[in-house]
């Protein structure tokens, strides 16, 4: 069997293969994915938080989206309010207390939550007084884990905080943090109205690190308007010099018919599939020259971070936040748009500010779409997992645990890899299903061939490369 990542820089595919496999794919932090939701009865979503209560012994995992931004980043596909007005977090925060008082009614004080993590939109546009209101009604609602391997991580927009900022976070108890970076030369940055000086970041991250947070990530995107080899060398070398534990490292999806803002960008093109390539196969060297091990699909990680164990163990996990070294468990979304995903349903909150405020106001849940798994899901979410994070499917103890054979389940997706194995992507044997060293560059494609939901033809979501 091929040693997985030991040999992933030197198996870069050509362009002939990227062109033909380029095609656009969900990342799969879930399965099936949120595009499929579609309205439900509200029996079924309150049938969905009831069955959560059942596990008391289970941990739980939150997620909380603060939707506001200050200013807007023409790159941006979250969802996301623009507002200067701070008082808008206030009302904000009101319902979100409703929201979780009502929660708390349904699914009690049970079980222990040792996963929370606050995305945006901008957490951070949150100030002192509102994050401490904030991790004050978590602590009202919620059992919140003390232990010291509770991973409670928080995005940070670098503009937004500084020593004192982070150091609050710390004394609210969070020990994760994730800084939106994205580039640090000066003119990819004025073009995506998103300024940050290097210095700052360095200073950020090293108040960080003497807080004692752990597992520090910085975001950045390749692939962006102005970005060439000599910028993005420059990127990539200031970058290791801060050497932060975790890096994130997207493809820049550009969008335009789905994200308005990213028309602001049209007019500048962005770089062509063989430049992107280029970028990607530069950060791949720079960074595993540097002691970074690539972990999976866009995540880099220093070998002592607890994800690279993960990765070795094959305890890997995947979930709406990318890689994690905590088993998958129920996940409750709060908030504007939030996801909430359990083992049998995935289920949003209203996406409008508006629809949220609404239904809350009702003293109802504001969800207004989900999806609920059948066996053939969870069986399909089992394979598309192992592959993003391990990239091969142990086809007996798939069959063993689920009592089916594998070549009859996946008989459309085998079909499908003919061409992946044709052009050595993909092995297939009686007891592994692998991807090569090459192979890892379609890890999405791959997947999406057992993704029942999805259609090759798509444009909804970005392509690999
Ligand atoms: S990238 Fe982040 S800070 Fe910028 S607009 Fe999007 S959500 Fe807001």
């Amino acid at each position: 069997m091929i040693n997985a990542l030991d040999t992933f820089t030197d198996s870069l595919p050509n362009t002939d293969l990227i062109a033909k496999y380029n095609q656009s794919c969900p990342r799969y932090t879930s399965y099936p994915t949120a595009n499929v939701m579609k309205p439900l009865e509200p029996w079924v979503y309150s049938a969905a938080l009831l069955s959560v209560k059942e596990k008391p012994f289970e941990p739980l995992s939150l997620y909380l989206h603060i939707p506001f931004c200050a200013d807007i980043c023409y790159f941006c596909g979250c969802n996301k309010v623009v507002t200067k007005n701070r008082k808008e977090a206030d009302k904000y925060l009101d319902y979100l207390a409703k929201e979780m008082a009502m929660l708390e009614n349904l699914i009690k004080k049970r079980r222990t939550v040792n996963q929370l993590h606050l995305g945006g939109g901008t957490p951070t546009f949150l100030n002192d007084g509102q994050l401490t209101r904030l991790m004050t009604l978590l602590a009202q609602h919620f059992k919140l884990s003390k232990d010291e391997t509770r991973e409670f991580s928080i995005e940070v927009d670098p503009r937004t905080v500084n020593a004192s900022t982070l150091a609050l976070l710390k004394g609210l108890g969070f020990n994760r943090i994730s800084f939106g970076v994205q580039d640090f030369d000066s003119k990819v940055q004025k073009a995506m109205n998103r300024e940050h000086r290097l210095e700052d970041i360095e200073q950020l991250v090293a108040q960080a690190r003497l807080l004692g947070f752990t597992s520090i990530n910085l975001d950045f995107l390749y692939g962006l308007p102005l970005q060439s080899v000599a910028s993005f060398a420059r990127t990539l070398s200031a970058l290791i010099k801060i050497k932060p534990d975790r890096i994130a490292l997207y493809h820049y999806a550009h969008l335009p018919e789905r994200f308005k803002s990213q028309r602001a960008l049209d007019r500048l093109g962005v770089p062509d599939s063989q430049l992107k390539l280029t970028l990607y196969q530069q950060a791949i060297d720079n960074l595993t020259e540097s002691g970074y091990r690539m972990i999976g699909m866009d995540h880099f990680v220093l070998e002592d971070d607890e994800l690279y164990s993960a990765l070795q163990h094959k305890k890997l996990q995947r979930n709406f936040q990318g890689y994690s070294v905590k088993k998958a468990c129920d996940l409750i979304g709060l908030g504007v748009s939030a996801i909430s995903q359990t083992d049998s349903m995935l289920f949003q909150n209203a996406k409008s500010l508006d629809d949220y405020y609404q239904a809350l106001d009702s003293s109802t849940f504001s969800y207004d779409k989900g999806c609920l798994s059948n066996e053939t899901d969870t069986q399909t979410r089992s394979v598309i997992m192992q592959l993003m994070t391990t990239f091969q499917v142990n086809i007996q103890a798939f069959e063993s645990t689920y009592g089916v054979s594998f070549k009859q389940t996946f008989a459309r997706a085998l079909s499908a890899l003919t061409p992946y194995i044709k052009d050595g992507l993909v092995e297939i044997n009686k007891t592994w299903l692998q991807l090569t060293p090459k192979g890892y560059y379609f890890v999405r494609q791959i997947a999406a061939q057992f993704d029942s939901y999805h259609n090759n033809n798509s444009t909804e979501f970005s392509k690999a490369i």
